[in-house]
Order: C-alpha cells, then structure tokens, then sequence
C-alpha cells in the first residue's frame, strides 16, 4: 500500500507522533510519485491571487516562479501585493482576531489538525509542487512536506496545553493566581524559500493555534507552496480573514507588515541581512502605537564538522557529504566549514573528494540527482563568485564540472577549498550553495576554536570516537543543535527543536515545547479569596424597598 494512504493514527487527542517519510525504494510509491510530478506540470502555470479576508485578489503586477532545473518552465505566476493591498490584509486580520481569538484552542487545534490531514492525503502532490518550484530533490520535497503536517500536528497540541489557566503553587491561604496565556494580535509571517512548505506552514499554524490571525507572506520564489498551504487550511475551515495570503516583493508588501502600526508581531526566517534590517525596523514605535512589536527572526549558518582520527570515516564521510551538498547546500543548517585534525587530514581529503566526484548532479524530478539546481541566476552568480574567489585564494581539493545538458537550470557543481586561515571569507560569510570550505586544526580544542570562531551559531557536527571529545563539544560547541556522530540536517519537530543564537538567529526553537509561548502574552490574575461576605446581584425586581 502507497505510504500517502496510510491514515495517521495521531489526532488531536492522542500524542504527538512524527509523519512517516515515504518509502521510495517500494515500487508503488515511486510510481505514485511520478504520476503526481505528471500531474504538477500539467497544471502549470498555476495562477495564484492575493488572498484576503478569503477572497481572491488579482494585481496588475505578477511573478512569476520558474522551475531551477528548467528555467523554461513557469511553474506559477502569482499576484504581486502593493502596500494597499497589505493594509487591506491587516485589515481583514485584525477584524478576523475578534472571533478567531475567542475560540476554544480545542476548535482552533481541530482545524489544524483537519489542515493536517488534509495535506497528508495530497502528500505527494504537494511534494511534487516542490520539486519543481524549489528543485528540491525527491526526498528532500517528501521531508519538507512532512515536516509542514508534523508542524501542525505538533503546535495544535501544544496549544491545548497552554490553553487552560495555570494555577501557581501558592503557600498563602486566601490568595489564588492563576497563569494564562491570551494571543499576541495580528502576526506578520515572512517566509524563506528553502524551505518553502514546511517553515511557513510552521511559522503561520503557531500563530494561528495560539489564537492570533495571520498574513502569510512568502518568498518571490516559492509562492505556490503558500497557495498550498492556504488551500489547505480554507478546506480545513479555516475562517476568512484568520490567514491573508500576500504573495509579492520583500521590499514593499515585506517591508509595509513589518512597520505597519496593526501587526503586533513578525516572525521571519531569510538572510541574516533582511532579518537584523527587520530586527531594527519592527522594534521602531510609531506615534500613537501603544505596544513594541515582537520579533523573531532565524537568520543563517556558517556551520562546521569537526573530525577528529578516532571518528569512522566510512560513515563520516557520505555524512558530511550529504550536510554540504544535499539540497545544493542550500540548507540554513548545511555544513559549510570541514574542521579535519592534521593526523587525518591528508587521508580525509582524498576519500572526501571521491565521494564529491560521485555525487550526481542534475534536475530535482530526476530520482537519481543527488545536488539539485540552485533556487535561481542570482544565487548560481552569488554561489559561482565564491568558487571564483576560491579558485584565485584557497587550494582547490575538488571542483566539480557543469555538463551541456545542465546549461538550461541554475547549476552549480560541488567544490571543496581548502583554507589556510578561519578568517577567510570562505571560512566566514554563508555561501548558501554547494561549496565546502576546509580548515586544519592541530587539536581538538583547537579545532573548536575555529568552528566558534563566526558570528553564527545554528548547527554543527563532530565526528569521533573519543568520549572526551564529545563531551568537550557538549560543553563548548556554540551552536543551536549540536549533532555528534551523524549529519547535522534534517531536525525533526519533537525531536531535534530547531533554531540558533548570535546571529543565526533570535527567538526560541521551532518544533520545541516553547516555541508556541512566542505567540502568546502570559497574563497572572491575583485573587484574594479571603474576602468578606458575598454582594449579590441586586435588579430593580429584587431591589427591597426602601420607602
Ligand atoms: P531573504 O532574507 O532574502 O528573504 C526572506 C524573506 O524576506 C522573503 O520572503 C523576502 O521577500 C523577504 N524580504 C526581503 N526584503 C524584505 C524587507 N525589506 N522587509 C520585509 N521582508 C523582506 O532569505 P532567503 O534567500 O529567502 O532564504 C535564505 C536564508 O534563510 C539563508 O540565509 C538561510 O540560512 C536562512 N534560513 C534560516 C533558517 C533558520 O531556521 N535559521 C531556516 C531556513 C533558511
């Protein structure tokens, strides 16, 4: 039986449980896979509108979102939002709160969950949308739209448990206080389009299940994975006004929600650049504005492995390998600096760079391709100067070669460079494509010397078999989600807590037990209960006479 009509047994009732990866070695899904990647380009381009107070809203101005492995292919062309057109979203969220806010987060986590199952259903047909608008690999599309079901799963329960008052330990008789959590407002969502299904869907439903409306804007590249999940919720029930889709320009529809004197929050997850010019602008307060706006932002990574010689190179390898070039490196949490202690390090490279040789580039609906295309021509640019500046500055360990056949996608082969020093841009600035940067350590703690040494701190790896190694990595690593002995992608809600600190990033983990607090103002009622007598209510029929 195909994996997608495997009926989940987790409602909103019982526990949180991770969606299942599809079996792509079963034959049936693998057929399955390729009737809905059929079915997806049949239905391009798809049209998206604005959608607003549930209503579809087209511009003048269009994007259009073409597929990274065939720049031929428009895979949609969606509405553009002026800033009228987002005033108009707020508007339509802020009426929307009155309602959506005053539902039992029971009825809100119900329509999360439905949403949920709605997409678990069309799994593959929301994954085939992705690798044609991200070229995310088969897999990596399949985990994206798993990651999306797991996030609404996961916040709509989280939710619930908020949601009843919490009565505080108290050692005073007479007193009661009672801890509750009420929605923040209208949120502003701007989403990045890596992972265009699954960090959006996380970021809007949080919002959402805590009982705030939404305005949904995603990234130019990816509308179609929003269009998505917003169908998704309107079949779920969703009210309209309670998520306004507005597809269009960061720097005008973006940039109106982030001041806008009616969104009390924005959650963005982008570039460090967007994110601390948000940082700044949002926390601005305008006259007559009576709150500071909250702000979380996931920002990049520079993210290293450390191999020390005890680790097992058979595995380390293909690990490292899949953390710097699966999905073309285009990972936040992608490992981008290779920290080899000397003794290895000779041996190390020369079976890293048979594994680089190896790996196969070519279109993400090809289920062989290993490293797809990049996202567009800006980014192979971005990515292509890098590899320049790495072919004038560092040692060349592995430059892979772009074919005739790839000459109509935003390909980028793998490369590797080798650093002398951790300054180095190379060893510095996120790169965000396929290259690996590779820097030599005399020790262990010199090795998490340099792997500390960046302004980030999201994700990193160690790869040894020396328990002191790892528990000096326990203790000193500075990063968000430490990985020991394995890739440091692919974080799964519930079970890896996802997110960084310094300037990967401020806020608190997605897919963890206090994300969803982010959303939600914590208020504490004080009672004394010691009072005297009761007062009760008096009516004009009750009032006694007096006369
Ligand atoms: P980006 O910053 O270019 O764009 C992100 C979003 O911001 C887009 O929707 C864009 O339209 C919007 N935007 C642009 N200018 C704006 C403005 N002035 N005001 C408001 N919004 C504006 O990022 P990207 O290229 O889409 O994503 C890649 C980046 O995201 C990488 O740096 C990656 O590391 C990071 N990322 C981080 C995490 C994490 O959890 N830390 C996860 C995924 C991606």
């Amino acid at each position: 039986m195909s994996s997608v009509a495997t009926p989940s047994t987790a409602g909103p009732a019982g526990e949180f449980r991770n969606e299942s990866p599809t079996d792509f070695s079963r034959r049936e899904n693998r057929e399955h896979f390729r009737q809905a990647l059929a079915t997806a380009r049949g239905t391009f381009p798809v049209q998206i509108p604005l959608v607003i107070d549930g209503r579809r809203v087209e511009t003048a101005d269009k994007i259009e979102s073409r597929d990274p492995s065939h720049l031929e292919r428009i895979v949609a062309i969606s509405a553009s939002a002026t800033v009228e057109d987002t005033d108009r979203a707020v508007a339509a969220a802020r009426r929307a709160m009155a309602d959506w806010s005053r539902q039992p987060a029971e009825a809100r986590a119900e329509v999360l969950t439905r949403a949920a199952a709605v997409i678990r259903r069309r799994k593959h047909e929301y994954a085939a949308a992705l690798v044609y608008e991200a070229a995310k690999p088969w897999r990596e599309a399949d985990a994206d739209v798993d990651e999306a079901i797991d996030f609404l799963e996961y916040y709509a329960r989280e939710a619930v448990r908020l949601a009843s008052p919490r009565r505080l330990q108290g050692y005073l008789l007479g007193e009661r206080n009672d801890l509750v959590y009420t929605p923040v407002g209208v949120v502003g969502v701007i989403g990045p389009w890596n992972f265009p299904f699954a960090i959006p869907t996380g970021m809007a439903t949080a919002a959402l299940a805590a009982g705030n409306t939404v305005i949904l804007k995603p990234a130019e590249q990816t509308p179609l994975a929003a269009w998505l999940l917003v169908r998704a919720l309107e079949e779920a029930g969703i009210p309209p006004g309670v998520i306004n889709l507005l597809p269009g320009r960061g720097e005008v529809c973006g940039a109106r929600l982030v001041t806008h004197p009616d969104v009390q929050m924005i959650v963005f997850t982008g570039s460090r650049e967007v994110g601390l010019r948000i940082l700044r602008e949002a926390t601005s307060v305008a006259d007559g504005q009576h709150y500071v706006r909250r702000v979380v932002t996931e920002m990049g990574g520079k993210n290293a492995i450390i191999v020390d010689s005890s680790a097992d190179l058979d595995s380390s390898v293909p690990d490292v390998l899949a953390s710097a070039f699966g999905f073309a490196g285009q990972k936040c949490s992608a490992c981008s600096r290779l920290i080899l202690l000397d003794e290895i390090y000779d041996e190390y490279l020369h079976r890293l760079r048979d594994g680089a040789a190896s790996l196969k580039l070519g279109p993400a609906d090809d289920p062989a391709t290993q490293v797809s295309a990049v996202i567009d021509e800006e980014a192979r640019a971005k990515v292509q100067s890098y590899i320049e500046l790495g072919r004038r500055e560092a040692t060349a360990v592995y430059t892979g070669e772009t074919e005739a056949r790839h000459a109509g996608g935003c390909f980028v082969a793998p490369s590797v460079f080798a650093v002398d020093s951790p300054r180095h841009r190379l060893a510095q600035e996120e790169i965000f494509g396929p290259v690996l940067t590779v820097l030599r350590a005399r020790d262990f703690e010199h090795a998490l010397e340099i792997a500390n040494g960046t302004a980030y701190a999201l994700t990193g790896g160690v790869h040894s078999r020396t328990p002191s190694h790892l528990d000096l990595a326990r203790r000193e690593y500075q990063c968000g989600n430490l990985y020991l002995n394995r890739t440091i992608t692919g974080a799964i809600v519930g079970r890896q807590p996802f997110g960084g600190y310094r300037l990967s990033g401020v806020g608190s983990k997605a897919g963890g037990p206090d994300y969803l607090k982010q959303f939600l103002v914590a208020r504490v009622v004080s009672e004394n209960t010691m009072r005297h007598g009761t007062a009760s209510l008096i009516t004009a029929e009750s009032a006694p006479d007096l006369d």
